[in-house]
């Protein structure tokens, strides 16, 4: 059994800890709103009111939070990880953060004698319930062996891709095929409904076929049915976007459908759906065919 510190337990990190708990570690909780601990708690878990609280005896430190300040304000803040843990702890960050900003936090982890791994995931609040998750991992080979037994109880693909820093620019390239994946789905699904065609139908073919993917099987119906719950925020899939184009310049690479979808995304996110999931692209890519007033002629 391993004494785990879960920081951010939102829409991935609440799941995630609760199968750690499950798997027979003994996880204690944080989260900015107290009121997300519930499900961990429920599970057998412990909250904590601080990370300075929740981290003190820790083996293991995981991070679940939204960006690159959250996770630099949770590893250096006041009280925070770095200044209230054991050196020696291992530190998990699971979140989607730039890497350059994780390649300068390990720096500073590592020179306070802690092991730290960059761990960011894919495969949505799906892959997180059912414990499915591809994990991406950036740092020493020997903190990866160190983990991979924690990783494996939330991930079902894990694997060790190089440096601290490269899960993040892993995760990057990530987020650029799904977010184009999900604009062209967006159009493809925009453009048959124009024709009145059996939408059901037509998914259901296409999926079976070159144009199948797991954002196909994933995304196509909240689309049809116009149900945008989150999953995973179109703020997120923006700031991931963000990531990914200033990336790309940092090392002269041309992007232009990211650039595309980066700008489609910044217009759902200007038009109040930030919060909904990244599959409400729809309602921009629809907007533009004016066919959000009105225009259907089926
Ligand atoms: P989320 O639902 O917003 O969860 C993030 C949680 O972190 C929130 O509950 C937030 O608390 C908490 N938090 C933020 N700052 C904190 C702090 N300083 N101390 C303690 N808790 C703090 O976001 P998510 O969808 O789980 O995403 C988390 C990360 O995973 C992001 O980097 C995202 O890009 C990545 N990711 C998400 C998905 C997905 O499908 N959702 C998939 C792959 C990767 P509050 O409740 O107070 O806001």
């Amino acid at each position: 059994m391993t004494r785990i510190a879960f920081i951010g337990l939102g829409i991935m990190g609440s799941p995630m800890a609760v199968h750690l708990q499950n798997a027979g570690h003994d996880v204690v909780g944080h989260n900015r709103s107290p009121e997300k601990t519930a499900r961990l708690v429920e599970a057998g878990g412990t909250a904590a009111a601080s990370v300075a609280e929740a981290v003190a005896d820790a083996d293991v430190v995981a991070l679940m939070v939204p960006d690159s300040p959250d996770v630099t304000e949770v590893l250096t803040g006041e009280g925070g990880v770095l200044a209230s843990a054991r050196p020696g702890t291992l530190i998990i960050d699971f979140s989607t953060i730039r890497p350059d900003v994780t390649v300068e936090l390990a720096a500073r982890a590592r020179e306070q004698g802690f092991r730290i791994l960059d761990a960011p995931v894919s495969g949505g609040e799906a892959g997180a319930k059912n414990a499915a998750l591809s994990i991406m991992v950036g740092g020493p080979a020997e903190d990866f062996e160190a983990a991979r037994p924690i990783l494996d109880v939330v991930g079902r693909t894990v694997v060790h891709v190089g440096p601290a820093g490269s899960g993040q620019t892993v995760k990057a390239a990530n987020q650029l095929i799904v977010a184009g994946n999900i604009g062209l789905l967006a159009e493809a699904i925009v453009f048959l409904e124009a024709y009145g065609v059996d939408t059901a139908a037509a998914v259901t073919v296409l999926g079976g076929g070159l144009a199948g993917s797991a954002v196909l099987e994933q995304k196509a119906e909240k689309m049809l049915n116009r149900s945008f719950e989150p999953g995973f925020r179109i703020d997120l899939h923006h700031k991931d976007l963000g990531i990914v184009t200033s990336a790309a310049r940092e090392a002269g690479v041309t992007i232009p459908l990211g650039a595309t979808v980066a700008q489609l995304m910044q217009s759902a996110r200007s038009n109040g759906e930030g919060s909904l999931d990244h599959s409400a692209l729809f309602r921009t890519v629809e907007r533009l065919a004016g066919r959000d007033r009105g225009a259907r002629d089926d």
